[in-house]
């Protein structure tokens, strides 16, 4: 595990660190004094711990600023009390005093707050392990506690979010993946003024298929079908298991002409060559599609375009199967009907 440490104070504060922190073995670490630098450096690389000089300007704004973000109120900070005023007094007041401080400096969004003497530069130089930085390694060691935990919570939510958006049969992204997905393409094309389009392909007769082999052949089936989809979209384009033997193909910056060249194209590829399902039996299979692109009134889910490139894909299996139809050319064809009936 990568370590890495900010420190938010002068390089005059870090040399009254312990001297272990300087390990690079260890650490990496980053020595700031500067909010705005700081800030933007945790934003761009978020350490695991953060020791903060108490006198440095803006040290209590740091700690409050770490908690507001949600993203990184997981970074352990560490407020070290170096003000002198607050050291001078500290004798003089009690016990209560004290706790007083520590709750107050907790209550402002540090995750620890430890009295830092400068006397101890000079056990330091003695090679002495002072009190002072037993306590601030002790918290390091806490710091780094969490940070691990935090980090193998991130890997298994991304594995549980890699596993509940994914098809367990062809690898490809599943229905949730797509309602997840859609809206956020909806809205990416329509910020940026690009065109978005859909397919939306049905494998033709797939029943016979279980009835003539049989399940495990109609699975495996499903599984060729996909890799050989996949590999001849584009990068833009993302394929999705939406039913049974029903796919979607959500295309990015992609005109309705240029939607029904894809699924032309997929149309093809998957009725030229039949499917090695074992090195005995190929089987010969065609699907048929519907393509639709995105209409200004369509709704934010993607729902109306769905249903649009549904209706073409209905069309075409009525009007034989093995055949992609696009959105225009279906309502082309019914506007001419209107006119002639
Ligand atoms: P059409 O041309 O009208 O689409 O005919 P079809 O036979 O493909 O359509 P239908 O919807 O009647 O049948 C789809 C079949 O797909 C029925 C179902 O058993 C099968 N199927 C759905 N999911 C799977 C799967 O994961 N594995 C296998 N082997 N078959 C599946
Ligand atoms: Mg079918
Ligand atoms: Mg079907």
């Amino acid at each position: 595990m990568n370590i890495s440490i900010l420190v938010f104070g002068s390089d005059s504060f870090l040399s009254t660190l312990p001297i272990q922190i300087s390990d690079t073995t260890a650490f990496n670490l980053e020595v700031i004094a500067d909010i705005n630098q700081a800030i933007s450096h945790i934003q761009i690389a978020p350490p695991d711990i953060i020791l903060v000089q108490g006198s440095l300007n803006d040290s209590m704004k740091l700690c409050s600023w770490l908690k507001e973000q949600t993203q990184l109120s997981w970074i352990y900070s560490i407020f070290l009390e170096d003000r002198p005023q607050k050291l001078a007094t500290k004798s003089k007041h009690g016990w209560e005093w004290e706790l007083q401080m520590t709750a107050s400096v907790l209550n402002q969004g540090a995750d620890a707050y430890i009295w830092h003497i400068p006397e101890e530069k000079t056990a330091q130089a003695l090679g002495d392990v002072t009190a002072n930085h037993c306590l601030i390694l002790a918290h390091l060691a806490v710091g780094l506690r969490q940070a691990k935990k935090y980090r193998d919570l991130i890997q298994k939510n991304d594995l549980l979010s890699a596993i509940a958006l994914a098809d367990s049969l062809t690898e490809l992204n599943n229905r949730r993946a797509l309602e997840w997905d859609l809206p956020r393409q909806i809205q990416k094309a329509r910020t940026h003024g690009t065109p978005l389009s859909l397919i939306i392909l049905d494998v033709d007769y797939f029943k016979k298929v279980n009835d003539t082999y049989g399940h495990l052949v109609g699975d495996r089936l499903l599984q060729l079908l996909c890799n050989r989809v996949r590999h001849n979209l584009r990068s833009q384009d993302t394929a999705f298991r939406y039913g049974g033997e029903e796919f979607v193909v959500i295309l990015a910056n992609t005109t309705g002409d240029e939607a029904l060249l894809v699924a032309d194209r997929l149309n093809r590829v998957v009725s030229e060559q039949p499917f090695a399902i074992n090195s005995k039996l190929t089987i010969d299979i065609t699907i048929s599609l519907g393509a639709a692109s995105l209409h200004p009134d369509d709704d934010d889910k993607g729902l109306s375009l769905l249903h649009r490139a549904d209706q073409c894909l209905y069309h075409a299996k009525a009007a034989g199967r093995n055949q992609a139809i696009g959105w225009d050319t279906l309502s082309h064809y019914s506007h001419l009907q209107a006119v002639s009936s």
